[in-house]
C-alpha cells in the first residue's frame, strides 16, 4: 500500500486536484509545521488546516486564525475542505476520497493510502483557532486481502517505523537494489498475524519484487 515516490506538490492541501481525488501531505516528524497525528492503531488521520499565507503585511502566521476564505473572499483550502465534510455529514454527497502523502525525511515522500474525509471541526489551539479534518483509511482491497473480515486489519505503517526502515534497508530494495517504485512490504502479511509497528517485520521492495511475492503467497 506504501508507494513511495517523490513529490512536486507544492502545497499541503490540494482539493480535487486531480479529481476526482483531493490531494494532501502530511508529517509527524518533531518540527514539522502542523500537527498532523495518526490515530486509532493508524486507520484515522487527523490533519491540521493550513495558516494565512506568508504575505505582505502577515508578520507571523501561527499568531492568526487559520483562514475560511481569502482575501478575495473565496473559499481558502481550508474552507473547501470544511465544506465537503460538512456536505458528506449532512447527507449531501459521499465522502471526499484524499490521497495522503507523507514526509517521512527531506526528499522522501511516501504513499499512505486514500482516506475518506468524514469529519472537520474548528478548534482552538492556544491563541487562535485551527481546522481540523479527520479521515479514515480506505483499506486497499487489492493489495491486502480479498476477504471483508481481513480488511479490517488494514493500517498505516507508522511513521517512525517507515523511516527506520527506510534507513536500514538505505532506500532500495532488499531483493535487487533498485532505488525506484519502491513499497514497504509486510515480511508477514496483515492477514497472517503480520505487525506493522514493527521494522522487523516490514521491508523495500521494488514493485516488481512486490508483485512477484504478492503472487507467490496467492
Ligand atoms: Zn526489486
Amino acid at each position: 500500500m506504501c508507494v513511495v515516490e517523490g513529490s512536486n506538490l507544492q502545497q499541503g492541501m490540494n482539493f480535487r486536484r486531480n479529481p476526482p481525488y483531493s490531494i494532501i501531505l502530511m508529517s509527524v516528524r518533531p518540527g514539522a509545521p502542523y500537527s498532523d497525528r495518526i490515530e486509532e492503531d493508524g486507520q484515522i488521520l487527523i490533519y491540521e488546516g493550513h495558516d494565512v499565507p506568508k504575505r505582505k503585511g502577515v508578520i507571523d502566521p501561527k499568531l492568526l486564525d487559520q483562514p475560511m476564505h481569502n482575501p478575495s473572499g473565496t473559499l481558502t483550502q481550508n474552507g473547501r475542505f470544511f465544506e465537503a465534510a460538512n456536505a458528506y455529514k449532512s447527507g449531501y454527497q459521499a465522502p471526499e476520497k484524499v490521497k495522503v502523502y507523507e514526509k517521512i525525511r527531506n526528499g522522501i515522500w511516501v504513499y499512505n493510502g486514500v482516506f475518506e474525509l468524514v469529519d472537520a471541526w474548528l478548534e482552538q489551539s492556544t491563541n487562535r483557532q485551527v481546522f481540523k479534518f479527520k479521515l479514515h483509511l480506505i483499506p486497499d482491497i487489492e493489495l491486502d486481502s480479498p476477504t471483508t473480515t481481513e480488511l479490517d486489519h488494514t493500517r498505516m505503517i507508522p511513521s517512525e517505523v517507515k523511516l527506520e526502515v527506510w534507513k536500514r534497508d538505505k532506500g532500495r530494495c532488499v531483493a535487487c537494489g533498485s532505488e525506484t517504485n519502491l513499497h514497504f512490504d509486510h515480511i508477514i502479511p496483515f492477514s497472517k498475524g503480520g505487525t506493522s509497528l514493527k521494522s522487523d517485520n516490514i521491508q523495500l521492495l521494488c514493485a516488481a519484487h512486490n508483485l512477484a511475492k504478492r503472487d507467490k503467497i496467492e
